[in-house]
């Protein structure tokens, strides 16, 4: 079976200045290849440490993926470093050191003197092109193990992945296969999801089912290992027929689908309208609602009326009705609702009205409490939510909450 192993290099790493995404989206990607990543390794722009972590690499791996330290400056020592672990000299490439002179003239500038080191590439390597920056990537093979270099940058490296890595991995006839497929749920915790799906969630299991919870989105990843792509396949589709047949509703989507894209997914396929009216969330709903392009086919417009006066002036709120039962209550949150969908003459409406903190609760009305209402033209329902965590955890949570409501009322 192939397996991989991922060295990120920088100090930016490991001082806390940047994440590792290069990483996570080369798991990911690896994975869905079939090939697994068994180890990772991050280090600082030192040469003995990076020359250390491709030594740990390629025992643990046959496939060995860097990114990063493959800059011009002095503290870009990958080149190096692969060159020391495959035992080769490193040599300038006339080619390379055309395109990066040719990167620079496009923009009118003249290659600094520095950058020639980028044109370096370690002698029976491949350089990979790079089209959106100045650092190349590298290929090396050294007997059973096969390295890429690529650079820091998230998106250089992505682009050099997809256009140089992919297509080669895509070739390589696999001996053993891993496919794994995401299931989105949203609506219960994951201990009831646990619970909904007993022994299935066994550790010793395949397909393995692992679970991640992010702001009330519980993703379920089927991973399963079989001998071929076909019957991996197989496997995954019988697993996820049964989480859907046991989860139901609670499923929402696959793989990176969020709930925004669904929902809007579900109103222009009905030929839907909706508006929102928003409180505690901010106009939250609003925007992950049109993070997604097209939205405007079934998107009509949102109030954020967040003071009690913009409740009145702006959707008409009755103000004693606020002074009866306060702005947080049940009945302001569906008259926020109603007036909204009637204004913008929308098929629905949704409305929030919640205490998010970390001041501004009561005895009667914690931080947390969130009422949601849903008008559609059949009448109103307002639920009552609290979500813990802190104020950004629980105003995400109410407009997710709010968004998953919908979808439920859409599949009905
Ligand atoms: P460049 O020549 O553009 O500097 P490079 O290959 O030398 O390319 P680095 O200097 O190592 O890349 O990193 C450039 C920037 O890319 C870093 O400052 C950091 O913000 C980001 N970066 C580097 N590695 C990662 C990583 N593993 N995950 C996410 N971002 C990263």
């Amino acid at each position: 079976m192939r397996k991989a192993s991922i060295v990120s290099i920088g100090n930016e790493l490991l001082n806390g200045q940047a994440v590792d995404t290069n990483a996570v989206y080369l798991s990911e990607k690896l994975l869905a290849l079939g090939i697994p990543v068994v180890s990772r390794y991050t280090v600082p722009d030192e040469i003995d440490a990076i020359v250390q972590a491709f030594d740990l690499a390629q025992h643990d791996a046959d496939l060995i993926i860097a990114t990063g330290g493959l800059g011009p400056t002095d503290d870009d020592l990958t080149r190096r470093a692969l060159a020391e672990c495959l035992g080769a000299d490193l040599k300038c490439d006339d080619r390379v050191l055309r395109q990066i002179r040719d990167f620079f003239a496009r923009r009118g500038l003249q290659m600094p003197e520095r950058n020639k080191v980028q044109a370096y590439i370690p002698v029976g390597g491949k350089p990979l092109e790079n089209k959106l920056g100045t650092a190349p990537g590298i290929e090396a093979k050294k007997a059973d193990k096969w390295f890429f270099s690529l650079p820091g940058v998230p998106l250089e490296m992505k682009d050099m992945f997809e256009r140089c890595v992919l297509p080669e991995l895509a070739q390589i006839p696999p001996g053993h296969v891993t496919l794994v497929r995401k299931i989105k749920c949203f609506g219960a915790g994951e201990s009831a999801i646990a619970e909904l799906l007993g022994n299935l969630m066994q550790r010793n299991r395949n397909p393995l089912i692992n679970c991640t919870v992010s702001c009330g989105v519980i993703t379920l990843s089927i991973v399963a290992s079989a001998d071929n792509r076909a019957d991996a396949k197989t496997m995954i589709e019988h697993a996820e027929q049964l989480l859907n047949s046991r989860l139901g509703t609670l499923v929402y989507g696959v793989e990176n689908q969020t709930l925004a894209e669904v929902v809007g997914q579900m109103l222009a396929e009905q030929n839907k309208t909706l508006a929102t009216a928003e409180s505690c969330t901010g106009g939250l709903i609003a925007k992950l609602l049109t993070d997604i392009g097209g939205s405007s086919r079934y998107f009509t417009c949102g109030w954020v009326t967040y003071s009690n006066d913009a409740k009145s002036t702006r959707l008409d709120i009755n103000p004693d009705l606020i002074q009866k039962y306060g702005a947080v209550s049940e009945n302001v949150a569906a008259a926020m609702a109603d007036a909204a969908r009637i204004r913008a003459k929308a098929d629905f409406a949704l409305a929030t009205s919640g205490i998010a903190g970390p001041g501004g609760a009561t005895a009667q009305k914690p931080v947390g409490l969130v009422y949601i209402s849903i008008c559609s033209e059949k009448g109103c329902k307002t639920r009552r939510f609290i979500f813990s965590h802190d104020r950004d955890s629980i105003r995400r949570r109410a407009a997710l909450t709010a968004i998953n409501l919908l979808r439920l009322e859409l599949s009905n």
